[in-house]
């Protein structure tokens, strides 16, 4: 039942050309939003890379102060529109937990994830594993409550602070 867990994510501690993973999602989220009829104007594209600047979630504030660099008028509610049309297109998601938000890897493929959150330094790693979600609607409908699809965030602590 389902397909395994394909979604291998990112090693963020592995040294890499991250701006190929930056080329990589702007090209993916051109072609996702070509796909659906939705319009990657360049404040959208330009704020989906400042996202995508670490794989690491990124505060909205932090947003505004990269695009303010680069603007005269960096207002917040750009930064808001912006940001609600990258995650209603599912390129970004919002880490409700800590306030902050991270680009998806697999925006392609509709999906509700899975979120490891680190509760020292707010590393975030998602998984998506529908086998989690189906278990999870299961277990509801037996205790007569049907739930919405929702991601979850779970804490803990992420290898590098548990070594440290
Ligand atoms: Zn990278
Ligand atoms: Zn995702
Ligand atoms: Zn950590």
């Amino acid at each position: 039942m389902g397909k395994p867990l394909e979604h291998v994510p990112h090693d963020h501690a592995t040294p890499h050309d991250h701006a190929a993973c930056i080329d990589q999602a702007v090209r993916t989220a051109a072609d996702v939003c070509a796909q659906r009829g939705l319009k990657l104007t360049p404040v959208r594209r330009r704020i989906l890379e400042i996202v995508w600047r670490a794989h690491a979630p990124i505060g909205a504030y932090d947003i505004l102060a990269e695009l303010a660099k680069e603007r005269d008028k960096a207002a917040p509610p750009t930064v808001y529109r912006a940001l609600e049309f990258l995650i209603d297109a599912g390129l970004v998601h919002r880490i409700d937990s800590i306030n902050a938000f991270i680009g998806c890897d697999e925006p392609a493929r509709a999906h509700v994830a899975q979120f490891l959150v680190c509760r020292k330094c707010h590393r975030v790693v998602e998984i998506d594993d529908p086998g989690i979600n189906r278990l999870l609607a299961e277990k509801s409908l037996a205790a007569g409550f049907r739930i919405e699809p929702t991601s979850l965030e779970i804490k803990g602590l992420c290898g590098e602070c548990e070594d440290a």
